[in-house]
C-alpha cells in the first residue's frame, strides 16, 4: 500500500474515489492477489480490539474511508488529511461502469440467500454486458468451503466481492486468497449486495452530501443502535487525538 495516513493506528490510504478506481484498473491488469477494505469508524475500532484483524488492514494493498467520520478524524489531527469519504458501494459501482471494457469478471459471495442472486440480476440491468460470472450466498459451515473456492475459481472471476460483514469478510480473504489464483482484487463489502439488490435502501443524495449517511441506517435499522455505540467514543477519540497532537 502506498501513502497512507494513519487514523487511530489504521493506515488507510490516501486516495481520491477516482485514484482508487483507477487502483483497481491496475490490479486487475497485475498478475497477483490485492486485497480492498474500507473501514467505517465501528471498524477502526474493531480492529483496536482484536490484532489479528489490525494486522490484515495493515497488510491490504487498499483501504478505503467509507465512512465520512474516518476522513473528519484525518482532518482534525495535525499531519496529512484524507481527500474523500470513498464508500465501498459508490467504488464498486465505479468499477461496474468500466467492467465491460476492462474485462473485469465478478463474483458475488455473501448475504443472506437469494439476495446476491437478486443483486447480479439488477447489476446485468444497469450496466448492459457485465459479466457476473458466480453468486454464493454468506452462510456456509466451515466444510463447505472447499467447494466455494472452487466455485470462484472455476467461475474465472477476477474480482471477488464478499459480503460477510467485518472482520468475518476480512478474515475469510486473508485466509483463502492463496486458494484463488485467478482473483486479482477481492473486496471486502458489507451489506452492498443488499443494497444493490434493492432490498436495503442509501440514504438520499442530500445525507449522503451532509455525511450524515450513517444517522439515515440508524434511523431506518434501529437495531444497529447497539454497534453505532461505539461511534461517540470514536468521536471522543477523535477530539482526544486533536488535543494530543496540539501538544
Ligand atoms: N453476512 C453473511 N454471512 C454471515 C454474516 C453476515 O453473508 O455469516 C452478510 C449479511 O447478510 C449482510 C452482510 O454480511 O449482507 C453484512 O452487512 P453489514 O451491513 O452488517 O456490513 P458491515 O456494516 O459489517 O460492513
Amino acid at each position: 500500500m502506498n501513502r497512507t495516513v494513519d487514523v487511530f493506528g489504521v493506515s488507510i490510504s490516501k486516495v481520491t474515489m477516482n485514484e482508487a478506481t483507477s487502483k483497481i484498473k491496475e490490479f486487475v491488469k497485475s498478475d497477483t492477489f490485492h486485497s480492498i477494505y474500507t473501514p467505517n469508524p465501528e471498524i477502526i475500532m474493531l480492529a483496536k480490539k482484536d490484532e489479528k484483524f489490525h494486522q490484515i488492514l495493515e497488510e491490504a494493498d487498499l483501504v478505503v474511508p467509507d465512512g465520512i467520520g474516518v476522513v473528519i478524524a484525518s482532518r482534525i489531527k495535525k499531519g496529512e488529511k484524507l481527500p474523500e469519504r470513498v464508500a465501498g458501494y459508490d467504488l464498486v459501482q465505479n468499477t461496474m461502469k468500466e467492467a465491460v471494457k476492462e474485462g473485469y469478471k465478478y463474483y458475488f459471495f455473501g448475504s443472506k440467500p437469494g439476495i446476491s442472486e437478486e443483486a447480479a440480476v439488477k447489476m446485468r440491468q444497469a450496466y448492459p454486458g457485465i459479466e457476473i460470472v458466480g453468486t454464493r450466498n454468506g452462510y456456509f459451515k466451515p466444510e463447505d468451503e472447499a467447494d466455494i473456492i472452487a466455485d470462484i475459481n472455476a467461475s474465472g472471476a477476477n474480482i471477488l466481492l464478499v459480503a460477510l460483514g467485518a472482520p468475518k469478510q476480512e478474515k475469510w480473504i486473508e485466509a483463502n486468497k492463496h486458494l484463488m489464483p485467478n482473483v486479482r482484487v477481492a473486496i471486502g463489502v458489507g451489506g452492498s449486495l443488499d443494497v444493490m439488490s434493492g432490498n436495503v435502501k442509501r440514504a438520499p443524495i442530500a445525507f449522503q452530501k451532509l455525511g450524515l449517511e450513517w444517522f439515515y441506517r440508524l434511523l431506518k435499522e434501529p437495531t444497529r443502535f447497539k454497534r453505532m455505540l461505539v461511534l461517540p467514543e470514536f468521536l471522543i477519540k477523535v477530539i482526544f487525538y486533536k488535543k494530543e497532537s496540539r501538544l
